[in-house]
Formats: structure tokens, sequence, C-alpha cells
């Protein structure tokens, strides 16, 4: 037993020639928000406070697809979405539609810890974000040079364009042309065995105006309960579809499994190939990451010393 914590920063078709400066930035985040979330839980932080916090700051850097570097809609405009897991109590709270939060998973903890309810969306959202004085900005703040060019290209091809994809496998080529990937998401459990998880996203390339995908959806891309943490990364709609979360938490529960067999049960049968990524974390401080995808950019440590920092299988 002892503190655990991993993150992502998206997962998908990620091209191992990509260019070292878009390498080098995204490898170094992780490697600075892996160190943040360190820290907090070996300041005593609880696991809501530090997958809050690791979340922010990989919301406020533009390399991710959150925050900042949130992708755009049909329309050119940004619509943000996250959630937050508090395991041991099963509070829970999750935005959508937001478009000038600055940083949306603040949001979701005030919608689970001020309102009656779980789950705000679009201009309900906007306003209690107002009425709570959380910081907001312009949505400009949001439009990165990289993300306006995304969009161009993904119109230009006509699809829901992936975030790192070259179009190398026929499934990716063929299937529903669905997706950008590159939220971000983590999930903590301190030595007590207290376990959180937050996700946060700006959704897919090209989305339609409205489109609402797994991460803020409770039990599909953000899910805690007192076994485990998890926040997965993909294609919404396989995500959704798979109930990602709660998959892995019912195959610890009912099946006795562990939790790196639990998860990649999950990510081999329940999601399709190319579709998936998932972080998660137990009470007793184990971790997994497992995908089906080419890459996920992720990180991990514990507290007996592991780290682990990688994009690819076998460059950790
Ligand atoms: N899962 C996110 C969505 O479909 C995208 C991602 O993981 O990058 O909105």
């Amino acid at each position: 037993m002892g503190w655990a914590i991993a993150l992502h920063g998206g997962a998908g078709d990620i091209p191992r020639s990509m260019p070292s400066n878009r390498l080098e930035p995204r490898k170094a985040a992780l490697h600075y928000c892996l160190q943040i979330g360190v820290e907090a839980l070996k300041a005593g932080r609880s696991p809501l406070d530090v997958v809050e916090l690791v979340v922010c700051a990989l919301e406020d850097n533009p390399n991710f697809n959150a925050g900042k570097g949130s992708v755009l809609t049909g329309k050119g405009t940004v619509e943000m979405e996250a959630c937050i897991m508090d395991g041991n109590t099963k509070s829970c709270g999750a935005v959508s539609g937001v478009s000038t939060v600055k940083n949306a998973i603040s949001l979701a903890r005030l919608v689970m810890e001020k309102t009656p309810h779980i789950y705000l969306g679009f201009e309900g959202a906007e306003e209690f974000a107002r009425e709570q004085g959380i910081e907001v900005v312009d949505s400009s703040h949001f439009i990165t040079l990289e993300n306006i060019e995304r969009l161009k290209q993904a119109k230009e091809a006509n699809r829901v364009q992936i975030d790192f994809t070259q179009p190398i496998h026929q499934e990716l080529k063929d299937g529903p042309k669905g997706d950008q990937i590159g939220t971000v998401g983590c999930v903590a459990v301190d030595g007590e065995g207290n376990l959180a998880a937050a996700t946060s996203t700006g959704g897919l390339v090209n989305k339609m105006v409205g489109r609402i995908g797994d991460t803020p959806i409770i039990g599909a891309g953000t899910y805690a309960n007192k076994l485990c943490a998890v926040s997965a990364t993909g294609k919404g709609e396989a995500i959704i579809r798979g109930t990602v979360g709660r998959e892995v938490a019912a195959l610890m529960e009912y099946k006795g499994l562990s939790l790196n067999e639990a998860t990649s049960y999950v990510v081999k049968e329940c999601t399709p190939k190319f579709t998936t990524g998932v972080i998660a974390v137990s009470a007793s401080g184990e971790v997994a990451m497992s995908y089906n995808t080419v890459g996920m950019f992720r990180a991990c440590a514990t507290e007996d010393g592991y780290t682990e920092v990688g994009i690819w299988a076998g460059d950790e």
C-alpha cells in the first residue's frame, strides 16, 4: 500500500516519426505534470486535489487537447468538457460545452461540491462559472494556430479528424471518421487508499456543435470507486459504448481481477482496436496504463520509486 499516480495526454495513432519540435514539449510536459502530482501527494494533498492540480497544469499547456490546446468544432468554436470523481464517496461533477472557463476541471469540481447536481452543460455551466467567480477568459485564449490548421485540414478531408493520425491503419481509413485524440487525465491514490479521477478535453476536431463525448460521462471516460480510479482517452463514442471506466471497476469487483488484468481486458475486449487508452490506479497502489492505439502520452509514479514516462510501447 502506498501512493500512486498516473496521467495521460491522449492516445491515438501517434506517428513514431513525429518531429521533435512537436514531441519534446509534450514529453517535457508529461515530466513536469507528473512532478507536480508527486510533490502534491508527498505533501499530503488529497487525491482529489492532486488530480485537479495536475489536470489544470495539462489544461494550461497548449500541446494537449484540453483547456488552452482545445481543438475546434466544425464552426471554429471551442466546447470543452471535464469530469472529476472521488472514489470514496462517489461524489462527482462534470461539465460540457464550456467556452470561456480557463480550467474546466475546476468548474467540474465546483459542480460536484456546490450544486445538488452532477452535470451542467452549455449556458447553464457558463452561468454557474460566473456565479462562482472562477477564472474566465475570452474564447480566443483557447484558439491556437495549430488547431486552426487542424480544423482546416479536417474540413478539406471532410472528416472529424484524429490529432496524431496518419491513416496507416485500414480501420482508421474505413472506420467512423470520428476522432481527435489528445485529451488529458489523471488518477491518484494516497497511502490510505483514497482514490480520485479527473479527465478534461476539447473533444474532436471538426466535431458537431453540441457533441458530447466520453470524458464527462461517469463510468465511460471517468470513474472512481473504493477499488480503483480510471481515466480514458480515445474515440469517445467507442469508450461510451464500452462503458470503459465502470467496466474496469466491475471486473475487479465481481471477477476479482487485478487492476492490470482488468484494464488490459477492457482495452482488448470492450472497445475496438485503435480506439482506446486507459490509465488507472487501485486502492492498494497498483498502476495500469493500457492502450490499443499506436501510442499514448502517459506517465506514472508510485511511492516505492517506480516511474515511467512514455508514448509508444517499449520507449519507457
Ligand atoms: N475521448 C475524447 C472525446 O472523444 C477525445 C480524446 O480522448 O482525445 O471527446
